[in-house]
């Protein structure tokens, strides 16, 4: 038996979460954002899982793009920074990827190139984000050079949204505008929405939406919205309890004695804890479940373990699965309480924690996963 610390993927839901993306922005290419070994989901599988369906991928570097290239992956990978250097086209070139161009250095190392077919390439404005992104009036000069370039194919207009997570801010308005107005005499396929946007702002979907956090289940919006509710979940993380004990009134419990037991406390330790992701900086009171039934961290969480109240649960017993984030407890939730976004919490899953496949579905919430074969080798980055 090893320890039973493990997250629990959900390809099919990630497939379905695919689908409301492309069904949300009807007509629209999509590109499946899977940067970041697939928010931390696994980039290979999930790139497996939307292969027959997903329009283009999507990965932050050349590294990330190889991976998926050398286990069969055909579909166009787009670069989100483009190339750090010249020397990088020529990977980019041989491996069939479509780089960002978001500078001017970037566009000249294209237009000195010398590669064997021509680039598909998006070219990116700075519309109102101010990360990278050419200025909205260097853009049309660019992209004249672009189309006149003869290793150059088709040209994607593109921007990125900071806001759109805000359904009551005007900084979405403001952006699109701007990229309307710079845009407006291209004719060119246009793309500038991210999850929220696909989400909640419909007149930014253009040609190409690139869904990210969305396929991973997690509603980047700050309020309500009907549309939310289509997600599914597809990351389950879970472990089991390893120890229980009563503890009397006024006893502290862990590190620098954060909680002090206001009553007689049952306490639960989890055998999950910051170096497998869980996030310290989890508040006591953040929610996890126990057997179905809501329970919550009192302590501060340490690198291998943490501990929960079990005051309301007198029947746990060690062994009993705890879900630390998934169908019962939202990862939104627990991040709040921590301070972070579900961004940060996905991506955060260390090495250490199993990744297993399967439909969370079919396997039972009462049942800690036991796909615990050679599956969890495929969620790895190897490089
Ligand atoms: C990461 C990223 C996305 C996806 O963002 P989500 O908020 O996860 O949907 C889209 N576009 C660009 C340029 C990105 O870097």
């Amino acid at each position: 038996m090893s320890r039973p610390t493990n997250a629990l993927i959900d390809l099919a839901a990630i497939r379905h979460n695919y689908r409301t993306a492309k069904a949300l922005s009807a007509g629209a290419q999509v590109v499946a954002v899977v940067k970041a070994n697939g928010y931390g989901h696994g980039a290979i599988p999930v790139a497996r899982a939307l292969d027959a369906e997903a329009d283009s991928f999507a990965v932050a570097c050349t590294e990330e793009a190889m991976e998926l290239r050398e286990v069969g992956i055909r579909r166009p990978i787009l670069l989100l920074e483009g190339v750090f250097d010249p020397a990088e086209l020529v990977i980019a070139d041989h491996a069939k990827l479509t780089p960002v161009i978001h500078s001017l250095r970037q566009l000249d190392w294209l237009l000195q190139a010398r590669p064997a077919r021509a680039f598909d390439v998006w070219l990116k404005m700075d519309s109102g984000m101010h990360r990278i992104g050419l200025a909205p009036e260097d853009f049309a000069a660019a992209y004249a050079k672009l189309e006149r370039c003869q290793h150059v194919r088709q040209i994607v207009l593109m921007s990125h949204l900071a806001r759109a997570d805000e359904l009551d801010s005007d900084a979405t308005e403001h952006q699109l505008a701007c990229f309307r107005r710079y845009t407006n005499a291209i004719d060119a396929p246009r793309s500038l929405a991210n999850s929220a946007a696909v989400l909640a702002w419909p007149a930014t979907h253009y040609e190409w939406v690139r869904p990210g956090i969305m396929l991973y289940g997690a509603t980047p919006l700050n309020a309500p919205h009907p549309h939310s509710g289509r997600l599914q979940t597809t990351m389950r993380l879970e472990s089991t309890l390893i120890s229980i004990r009563e503890l009397a009134a006024g006893e502290a419990i862990g590190y620098g004695a954060r909680y002090v037991c206001k009553k007689p406390t049952r306490v639960g330790v989890v055998a999950i804890g910051y170096a497998d992701g869980y996030p310290r900086h989890a508040r006591d009171g953040t929610p996890v479940v126990v057997k179905d039934r809501p329970s919550s961290i009192i302590g501060r969480v340490s690198m291998d373990m943490l501990t929960i109240d079990l005051s309301a649960i007198p029947d746990a017993s060690i062994g009993d699965p705890v879900q630390l984030w998934g169908d019962q407890v939202s990862a939104n939730d627990v991040a709040s309480a921590s301070n972070t976004i579900a961004y940060q919490l996905f991506t955060g899953i260390s090495r250490r924690v199993p990744l297993c496949y399967a439909d969370c579905a079919t396997i039972s919430t009462s049942g800690i996963c036991s796909v615990r074969d050679k599956q969890q080798d495929l969620g790895r980055p190897r490089y």
